[in-house]
């Protein structure tokens, strides 16, 4: 049995009883990247040279008998918006195609301490701006399952080295469906953790209030092992929530007693593809065989959630974007004058969803249009959350789709971003509301394409969702299925 063939966990297992040595394993991660990523595309900056040096030095300080961390030898790929002071740091955009950050996120800090071993900077829209990764600067991401089609954005390039065996696991960040999206596209199992869960810091940032990182991997436990690894509670942060980091891992295969799952029954109607609602009815089957019992419950407020996110994330992303000005970051064209300096910087260095957003965001805040559109979607933002709390009275969780389609064709929506923006329908909600929420592999489509069953939980319940969908894994084998590549 090839090494890619394993779990996370049983490599964990398998370093630890010295039957395989890290170097073995990123070595072979790293052949399976020579054969497949000129056709993937899912890494911008691979590292796999410091990953082998990186792995020499922890199997020495495994047979020295030294205490080693709890991803010890295993690599992680990251999305490149994640602040590395090693390799640079491009998010995607030509306005940081050189820019190197002084310092790590901690993210980054929390895997390294863990001894994990990062073999990449993964490929994202520019910004995190997007469904598709069509806009990074860099080209775009092919998804594994049909190279013709996009792995789903923002976090595109994490998804597909989970789903193309670049790496048995991954970091994304998600603000608006950014890990969940392109997990459901790629067969994969994504997490987007409560709002605060993960430091942002060293997140480069895109929507302050909605932006968090979390972990890819196959399953469910191999996320929980991964989840643990990286949340808890940062000073540099000042919206980190004040917990320690979750234990997922130890808890993960511990079957839910009584569950109860909210059905979220307007999103298995009209819009939404019939063979997505069917792999998504039959999940809703497999949970009550299991014991659980399924309880409608309505969101009122949820078809509101597309228009709410594409203010709120535009008017937060134009002031965070007004930091790349030439002066400071990245990319500066030289011109005679201050004013000229920063247009053309801008107008040069970043490309055109993120002109598009800032467009929005400035003019939704702009004085006499500041309460109709930017205060107005911060009170339906609250019914949102209103809706979610009150749905979490009777349920532990919920259960739907996490996308209306699986994965479209490279080039189909690029002309239509109201489309794009519509296909996002499932996921911003979570964000707005700043709960969790997890997309698991539930089927395929007749054309061979993944499916995700989107789960969303109460805020700090990620270990009870990775608890749900491991016991949904433990009797179906859709996330053990590889693409053809
Ligand atoms: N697709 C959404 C957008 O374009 C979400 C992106 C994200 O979560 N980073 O904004």
């Amino acid at each position: 049995m090839s090494l890619l063939q394993h779990s996370a966990t049983d490599l964990l297992s398998l370093l630890q009883s010295g039957d395989v040595t890290s170097q073995q394993v990123v070595q072979a991660y790293s052949d399976r990247a020579a054969t497949v990523e000129d056709q993937v595309h899912a890494i911008l900056q691979p590292t796999w040279e410091s990953a082998l040096e990186r792995a020499e030095e922890i199997d020495r300080r495994r047979s020295a008998g030294e205490l080693l961390g709890s991803l010890a030898g295993l690599p992680v790929a990251v999305k490149d918006i994640l602040c590395t002071d090693d390799f640079p740091t491009t998010c995607g955009s030509k306005i940081l195609e050189t820019f190197r950050p002084p310092y790590n996120a901690t993210v980054i800090e929390k895997l390294r301490a863990a001894d994990a071993i990062l073999v990449g900077k993964t490929n994202l829209d520019e910004f995190a701006m997007g469904s598709s990764t069509e806009n990074s600067a860099f080209g775009p991401t092919h998804n594994p399952w049909d190279l013709t089609r996009v792995p789903g954005g923002s976090s595109g390039g994490s998804a597909a080295s989970v789903s193309a065996d670049l790496a048995p696991l991954a970091i994304g960040t998600d603000t608006g469906g950014s890990i969940r999206q392109p997990a459901a596209f790629c067969g994969v199992t994504g997490l987007k953790p409560t709002y605060g869960r993960v430091s942002r810091y060293g997140l480069v940032a895109f929507a302050s209030s909605l932006d968090q990182a979390g972990p890819f991997a196959r399953s469910a436990q191999d996320t929980a092992l991964l989840l643990d690894a990286i949340s808890g509670h940062d000073a540099r942060d000042s919206t980190s929530a004040n917990r320690p980091p979750t234990s997922a891992f130890a808890e993960v295969e511990q079957p839910l007693e009584s569950l109860r799952v909210g059905v979220i029954r307007e999103q298995l109607g009209e819009g939404v593809d019939d063979e997505i609602r069917v792999a998504v009815e039959a999940s809703l089957q497999a949970f009550q065989q299991m014991g659980a019992s399924l309880i409608d419950v309505q969101l009122p407020h949820a078809r509101y959630a597309v228009a709410t996110y594409y203010i709120v994330a535009p008017c937060e992303a134009s002031g965070n974007l007004a930091r790349y000005d030439g002066a400071h970051y990245g990319l500066r064209v030289e011109s005679p004058e201050l004013g000229s300096m920063y247009s053309a910087s801008r107008a040069r260095g970043l490309g055109e969803e993120v002109k598009r957003r800032i467009m929005l965001g400035t003019f939704a805040l702009s004085s006499g249009y500041n309460s109709r559109y930017y205060l107005k979607s911060l009170q339906v933002r609250r019914l949102i959350r209103n809706d979610y709390d009150q749905a979490f009275e009777n349920v532990d969780l919920l259960l739907g789709p996490t996308t209306p389609t699986t994965a479209f064709r490279i080039g189909e929506k690029s002309d239509d971003p109201l489309s794009m923006y519509l296909g996002d329908l499932f996921t911003v909600g979570t964000n707005l509301a700043g709960i969790s929420g997890l997309s698991i592999p539930c089927g395929f489509s007749a054309a061979g394409l993944p499916i995700g069953l989107h789960l969303q939980g109460p805020a700090f319940s990620e270990t009870t969702l990775l608890r749900a969908a491991h016991m949904y894994q433990s009797v179906t084998d859709w996330h053990a299925r590889r693409p053809p590549l």
